[in-house]
């Protein structure tokens, strides 16, 4: 772990990078459903995308709450583009920790440079809670792969260039997997309509004798599902920061339209009760983060409860989220209904935090488990 300086100076250099480059482009993202591509050209600035990824290639194996740091700061003026990085990192989290040399070469060198855009694909139609339950197949074909199935619900789709593949195997057991955009038997569903989130394309992907060679199995063929249970610990804690970063926006945007709008004669915010539920939030929102970095630095040295706090940050800033974007509406009056103000597109942006990457029904299973298991 570093210095708290450090993470401070860290947490400055993104917030201004996000402030100058990115913001001023995030209500267009979500109107025009627009991929955030400018934000990725900021993202070169910084080497961010390469923040997690191995220094053999590149990377900067920067830490787990270095990570959730950039996220937070990135979401607080931006969900889509804190989403796309995201999404990034965790189709590239096991490629970085289990892919081989080759593999690694072809798609951790050119992502360092900030190069590609990455999906993970894990999520079917029967049910995402239910990942056991994933019926895409790969089979061996002498030195290469055969992947057949469909996944749904893919962050990224139609814009990545690479697709982190969770297949089964055999009858027990998964293998993740590594398609190419060009690979032959690749397809796209049609584009989600959704609530938020607008700048990110969202959409089926289909693989229909999809053949890749054999480099690109991610490890052991038979380890799958261990990688990505384990990558969903790593994850967690980077939706939590993405939830946080959603919360500390609407909140201070909440706070300068209370000091600005004046209502019989006085601010807003010089009433008691305007005081009471930005005293609150503010205070919801810090508990939260503390719960968040406790999580970052149990994930990152390996504790034995990491997964289970991972989930309850998850639960809990993703809640955080909801509730303060929900009350920076309210705060607004009637201009928190229009989009001339960022809450209401910070209140639609916050409600996916309590559902991908495990809903928080999921999250609360996960931390009964842990809990009863002791
Ligand atoms: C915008 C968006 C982006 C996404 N991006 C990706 C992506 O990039 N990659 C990917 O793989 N997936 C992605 N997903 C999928 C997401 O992870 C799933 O939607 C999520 O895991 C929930 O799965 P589901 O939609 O199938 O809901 P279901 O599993 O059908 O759940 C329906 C309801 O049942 C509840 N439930 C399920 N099991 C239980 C239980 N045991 N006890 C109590 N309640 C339960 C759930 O909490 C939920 O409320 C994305 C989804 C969205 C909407």
């Amino acid at each position: 772990m570093l210095d708290r300086e450090d993470y401070e100076a860290f947490r400055s250099s993104v917030r201004r990078l996000a402030e100058d480059k990115i913001a001023p482009h995030a209500a267009s993202y979500d109107e025009e459903s627009r991929f955030p591509e400018e934000t990725l050209e900021a993202f070169k600035e910084l080497d961010i995308v390469g923040l997690p990824l191995r220094e053999s290639h590149g990377g900067n194996a920067a830490d787990v709450l270095v990570q959730a740091i950039c996220l937070e700061e990135v979401a607080r003026v931006c969900a889509t583009s804190s989403l796309t990085l995201m999404v990034i990192w965790s189709g590239l989290n096991p490629i970085n920790i289990w892919g081989g040399d080759k593999l690694a070469d072809e798609v951790i060198a050119p992502a360092v440079r900030g190069d590609v855009v990455v999906s993970i694909c894990l999520t079917e139609a029967h049910g995402g809670s239910d990942m056991w339950g994933a019926k895409t197949t790969a089979r061996r074909d002498g030195d290469e792969w055969i992947i057949n199935g469909k996944k749904s619900w893919i962050s990224n789709a139609t814009r990545s260039d690479w697709y982190t593949v969770l297949c089964r195997t055999g009858e027990t057991t998964f293998g993740v997997f590594v398609v190419h955009k060009d690979d032959p038997g690749l397809s796209f569903g049609r584009l989600e309509k959704k609530m938020g989130m607008r700048g990110s394309p969202t959409a089926d992907v289909n693989f229909e004798n999809c053949r890749i060679p054999g480099h690109r199995a991610v490890g052991d063929p038979e380890k799958g599902y261990d990688y990505i249970t384990s990558s969903l610990t790593r994850a967690r804690p980077m939706i939590a920061a993405q939830a946080l970063g959603i919360a500390q926006g609407a909140l201070e945007g909440a706070v300068s339209y209370t000091n600005e709008r004046e209502i019989f004669g006085k601010p807003v915010s010089s009433y008691q009760m305007t005081k009471g539920t930005i005293a609150e939030l503010a205070t919801k929102i810090e508990a939260a983060r503390q719960l968040l970095y406790r999580a970052c630095e149990a994930v990152e040295n390996g504790e034995g409860n990491a997964r289970m706090l991972a989930s309850m940050a998850k639960l809990t800033c993703s809640n955080v989220a909801m509730e303060t974007t929900v009350e920076a509406v309210q705060l607004h009056g009637g201009a928190g209904y229009v989009r001339d103000y960022p809450a209401e597109r910070m209140m639609r942006d916050a409600k996916i935090t309590q559902i991908y990457e495990g809903t928080s029904e999921i999250q609360k299973l996960i931390i009964a488990k842990s809990i009863l298991a002791n």
